[in-house]
């Protein structure tokens, strides 16, 4: 049974909000279907690379192929060339052709808008079709990354071993307006206070409570602090 939280879990995602401050801008859905294979290829490129990196990189392949029917007349390794500063560069290069001649072949060269046929697209998988859905399409989604994954089970949100299982968990206990924020505060939050390797727990507004914070911090560290509030 998973540990229960000593907050609701609105409150957790409000809580993280206002350690983060009014730096999380949460975009509007670009709900144009001209928008929507830029934003597929972005989200693909910037699996397992920097943020900065897939900035650039999406930015020249957009300016090289714009829309389905040219990346999928590419040659494969031009794209492979355009793509090199990412991770898995040959990979992410055979993949986004294929996906472009599928998504010509089967859906008239526009995105799909639902779960199953962007999952049926080589290579998407759950984040990657969940962030298309609420970013572009505007349909409630929960994309779990690793922030959201880790950050939700050591908050004892969940109990869960794939981040698979986590959306499933957590579409149980957010209501379903809350989906598509869940992502932007928790990896703004995962980047800067409950990070992977040295979540600054002494600083957490959640240390009180948080299951893991006790075996982060010392215990004198946390009456230390509740005294001084
Ligand atoms: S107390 Fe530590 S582990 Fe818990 S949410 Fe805060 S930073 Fe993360």
């Amino acid at each position: 049974m998973s540990p229960s939280p000593v907050i609701a879990p609105l409150d957790v995602l409000d809580g993280m909000s206002d350690m983060i401050g009014s730096k999380t801008v949460i975009p509007a859905p670009l709900q144009s279907s001209a928008d929507a294979f830029p934003a597929l290829v972005s989200t693909i490129i910037s699996l397992r690379t920097r943020d900065a990196v897939t900035t650039q990189v999406s930015a020249a392949v957009y300016r090289r192929a714009p829309d389905p029917v040219t990346m999928a007349s590419m040659e494969q390794e031009e794209l492979e060339e355009l793509l090199r500063p990412a991770g898995f560069y040959r990979r992410k290069a055979g993949q986004l052709i294929r996906i472009a001649a599928q998504i010509l072949e089967e859906h008239d060269g526009m995105v799909p808008n639902s779960r199953e046929a962007l999952l049926a697209l080589p290579g998407v998988g759950l984040k990657t079709a969940n962030f298309v859905l609420g970013m572009v399409f505007g349909i409630p989604s929960i994309c779990v990354d690793v922030h959201v994954h880790r950050i939700s089970n050591r908050l004892g949100l969940v109990s869960t071993s794939t981040p698979e299982d986590t959306e499933v968990a957590l579409r149980n206990i957010f209501p379903e307006d809350w989906w598509s924020r869940i992502n932007h505060v928790m990896v703004r939050f995962g980047q800067t206070i409950c990070r992977p390797v040295g979540p600054r727990c002494a600083e957490c507004l959640f240390r009180g409570w948080c299951p893991e914070a006790a075996s982060r911090i010392s215990q004198h560290e946390l009456d230390k602090r509740s005294g001084s509030r």
